[in-house]
C-alpha cells in the first residue's frame, strides 16, 4: 500500500538547514496497523505529513497503492489526498461552528455526493463511532473523546484506502485514549490499513508493528503482540 524508498526532508531557515529525515525506507502492507513512535521532534509529523502528501520529501521515492507520488500539481495531488487518505490529528480539527453530523459530511461534499446520499453516510459513520445521538450538537458541546470520535468518522467517510493519525490520543486522558485506540483497532480489524504516530509506548504497543524514529533515521521495526486497547480500562 505503502512504499518509501530513502526519503530525505530538510527544513531551511534563512541560510540555516535542519535535516530531519535523512533516508527513510519503509513499507506498510495492506490491513496493516502501524505505529511511528520516536521522542519529540524526531520527525514523525513530517514523515507522516510526507505519506498524507501534505508535504515533500526533497529526495527519494514515495509510492502510494502504486500510484508514484512526485511533482503532482495541486490539483491531481488533492484529488489522489481524497481518495487514498483520511487523516485524524491530535487536535481533532473539526470545524466549529459545523455540527457533529456536518463536519463528518463535508468530505462527501468535495466529493460530489448529492445532499441526501451525504446525510445517510455520514450518519452511518456516526453511528459505527457510537455517536448517532450527538447528531446535531457543535463540536463544543462535545468532550474529548466524543471529539475525536468524530474527527474519526469523518476520516472513514471519504472510504480512504489508508487512514494517517497524528498523536490521535494526545489530548485526551488514559481511559479516553483507549476507547479511541480500541475504536481504531476496531476499524483495522475490517482490514482498512492505519498509521499512528504516537511518542507513548502504551498506544505504540495497541498497533501490530512499532516503527521507531530516532535523528532521522528508523532505529528498529517491530512486529509486536497487539495489546487490545480495552484489556487496559
Ligand atoms: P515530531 O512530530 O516527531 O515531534 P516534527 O516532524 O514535527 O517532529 O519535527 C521535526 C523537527 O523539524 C523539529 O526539530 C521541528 O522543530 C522541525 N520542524 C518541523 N516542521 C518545521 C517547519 N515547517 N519549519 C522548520 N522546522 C520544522
Ligand atoms: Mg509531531
Amino acid at each position: 500500500m505503502i512504499e518509501i524508498k530513502d526519503l530525505h526532508k530538510s527544513y531551511k531557515m534563512g541560510s540555516n538547514s535542519l535535516h530531519v529525515l535523512k533516508g527513510i525506507n519503509f513499507s506498510v502492507a495492506e490491513g496493516e496497523l502501524v505505529s511511528i513512535m520516536g521522542s519529540s521532534g524526531s520527525g514523525k509529523s513530517t514523515l507522516l505529513n510526507i505519506l498524507g502528501m501534505l508535504d515533500e520529501a526533497d529526495e527519494g521515492s514515495y509510492t502510494l497503492d502504486g500510484v508514484p507520488i512526485k511533482n503532482l500539481n495541486e490539483k491531481i495531488a488533492a484529488r489522489y489526498r481524497n481518495k487514498f487518505l483520511g487523516f485524524i490529528f491530535q487536535s481533532f480539527n473539526l470545524i466549529s461552528y459545523k455540527t457533529a453530523l456536518d463536519n463528518v459530511a463535508l468530505p462527501l461534499y468535495y466529493q460530489g455526493v448529492k445532499r441526501k446520499e451525504r446525510i445517510e453516510k455520514a450518519m452511518a459513520y456516526l453511528e459505527k463511532v457510537g455517536l448517532a445521538n450527538w447528531a446535531g450538537h457543535l463540536p463544543n458541546e462535545l468532550s474529548g473523546g466524543q471529539k475525536q470520535r468524530v474527527a474519526i468518522a469523518r476520516a472513514l467517510a471519504s472510504d480512504p484506502k489508508v487512514l494517517l493519525a497524528d498523536e490521535p490520543t494526545g489530548a485526551l486522558d488514559t481511559k479516553t485514549s483507549y476507547e479511541v485506540m480500541d475504536l481504531i483497532q476496531g476499524i483495522n480489524d475490517e482490514g482498512r490499513t492505519i498509521l499512528v504516530v504516537t511518542h507513548e509506548h502504551d498506544i505504540a504497543q495497541m498497533t501490530k508493528r512499532i516503527v521507531n524514529l530516532k535523528d532521522g533515521l528508523i532505529i528498529d521495526d517491530s512486529r509486536v503482540n497487539q495489546v487490545r486497547a480495552l484489556e487496559n480500562v
